[in-house]
């Protein structure tokens, strides 16, 4: 990380320190703020005479190495500042709640749009829907892009703000034209980095967010940041983390619950966490009990599955979609788990 000596540098020094940093195959990613600004070294800046050369220059005060391995979404960092927004409420601020079905049927638009309307007056902050599914078997109903537009006028009708999940490119390309409010990389693509790049320059600049769930096979808490340092080096950093559970899976439950891990990616980066114990337990029942977890854990947030009528639903609806009457139930004590919680930091 280089800080200049005045606050920040100029376009020519700034064009000088990005010649030396492409000798060394390093870009400069400027993190601007008000009173200064400091620039990242992006690639290997462990080369000493990298450093030396930058540090030798007369406008640069220093060249701090990061401890770290993630330089944008490292706690204490001037990204850290920012403010994410979902359906009004500050993240890390208000306690968010995200609800709505796992999967849209576009032969049945009518209830999704009942579940966007039922869930908003259930307290929800803004519509999950998915268009595109990512399904363990190639028989299962894989999505329809039709379920967009569907999405789309759920968000005009009710005023929410809408989240989907994106598996490639060109879904990438036609939820950033809809201006889909949140863009999720699930479970399986949370280790796909290409695409992680990918959304994180289609989506840079957009004030696009994007949720990027653990991936059933992550292990260090690390991993699951530097999936996420992907997105943000790649200029967007409107990305929350979301636990969704991982494998082995706890016998009863359809994964390992992972709620707990919010404390520690909290520790270590200024990312907001969005739980989701949908995924995480993967049975209605159990789904409360999981959010109240994450409240208490310190979550920024919970992405709940739920659905006006979960057995005529499709995808994971019939078996782990709350109702939203239960929601209603739900999310007041949520947000006053949420407020406890606080008071531990
Ligand atoms: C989903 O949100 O419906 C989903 C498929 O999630 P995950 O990627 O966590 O399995
Ligand atoms: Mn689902």
């Amino acid at each position: 990380m280089i800080i200049p000596n005045q606050g920040h540098l100029s376009e020519e020094q700034l064009t000088e320190v990005r010649a030396i940093a492409a000798e060394f195959n390093c870009t400069i990613r400027p993190i601007q703020g008000e009173e200064m600004s400091v620039y990242a070294i992006i690639g290997d800046e462990t080369s000493q005479l990298l450093v030396n050369r930058i540090e030798g220059l007369a406008y640069v005060k220093r060249v701090d190495r990061i401890q770290v391995p993630y330089k944008v979404l490292a706690k204490g960092n001037l990204h850290g500042q920012a403010k994410m927004i979902i359906g009004g409420k500050e993240l890390g601020k208000d306690f968010v709640i995200i609800a709505g079905h796992c999967a849209i049927d576009p032969k049945n638009p009518n209830l999704f749009y009942e579940t966007a309307q039922a869930v908003k007056e259930a307290g929800a902050d803004a519509l999950r829907g998915g268009v595109w599914k990512p399904r363990t078997s190639p028989y299962s109903y894989q999505g329809d892009a039709k379920a967009l537009e569907i999405l789309v006028e759920a968000r005009a009708r009710t005023g929410m703000q809408v989240v989907t999940e994106v598996m490639e490119y060109d879904e990438v390309k036609l939820c950033v034209d809809a201006k889909v409010d949140v863009l999720q990389i699930g479970a399986r693509n949370a280790l796909n980095y290409r695409l992680l790049t990918q959304i994180g320059q289609l989506t840079a600049g957009t004030g696009i967010q994007v949720l990027l769930k653990r991936s059933i096979h992550m292990g260090p808490v690390d991993e699951f940041i530097l999936a996420a340092e992907y997105i943000a080096g790649a200029g967007n950093h409107n990305v929350m983390l979301c636990p969704r559970g991982t494998l082995p899976s706890m016998n009863g439950y359809r994964n390992h619950p992972d709620e707990s891990i919010t404390q520690l990616l909290k520790e270590r980066t200024w990312a907001p966490v969005v739980v989701d114990p949908s995924h995480s337990v993967g049975k209605a029942q159990y789904v409360p009990k999981c959010a109240l977890a994450a409240a208490a854990y310190g979550a920024d947030g919970v992405i709940i599955e739920s659905h006006c009528r979960p057995i005529q639903g499709t995808g994971d609806d019939p078996k782990q979609s709350i109702t939203p009457a239960m929601l209603a139930k739900l999310i007041p004590d949520l947000r006053a788990t949420a407020e406890i919680s606080r008071r531990f930091n």
